[in-house]
């Protein structure tokens, strides 16, 4: 039996670069769950609920694939779901550096949680979901950026 993986994130909105990264991690884990994470005080741009619906329908074909939302900390989540993985994508040595100090702040938490790591593809390095937010606030078209089934 494969492992099971939460891929974490804010997800506001996903992009195509959130879905490769877990289009191609679909062979390697059992269950990966796309795991929302907000608190209270921040809003982001769309509702929960919204980027929620945009994942369920992008993974629709994939019953391997699941969203859930989340406050508090990762790892805290992983322990009640029972879940030793977490998949994180990396584009560029900044993400590197952010995700290896929670990854490593993470094992010291919890040693039994490993944090998987897969390289963005090169054409999906540029996109990030806060450049997406900007974008669609100003009134651009954002569209090549995200999945089809994302309509704004
Ligand atoms: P962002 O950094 O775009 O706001 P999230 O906080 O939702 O995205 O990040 C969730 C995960 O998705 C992180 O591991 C992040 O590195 C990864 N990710 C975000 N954008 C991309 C991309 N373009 N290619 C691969 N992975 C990405």
């Amino acid at each position: 039996m494969k492992p099971i993986a939460l891929f974490p994130g804010s997800f506001d909105p996903i992009t195509r670069g959130h879905e490769s990264i877990v289009v191609r991690a679909i062979p390697l884990f059992e269950k990966i769950i796309i795991a929302i994470g907000h608190n209270s005080e921040k809003q982001g741009l769309f509702p929960v609920e919204k980027r929620m619906e945009w994942i369920r329908l992008v993974f629709k074909d994939h019953p391997s694939v699941e969203v859930i939302e989340y406050q508090g900390l990762t790892v805290d989540l992983c322990r009640k779901l029972g879940v030793r993985f977490i998949l994180r994508g990396l584009r560029t040595s900044a993400d590197f550096e952010f995700e290896r100090s929670i990854g490593q702040m993470n094992k010291k938490m919890h040693p039994d949680i490993e944090t998987v790591f897969m390289l963005t593809v090169p054409e999906h390095t540029a996109i990030t979901s806060s450049i997406v937010r900007d974008i669609i606030r100003n009134g651009g078209d954002a569209s090549q950026f995200v999945p089809d089934q994302v309509k704004f």
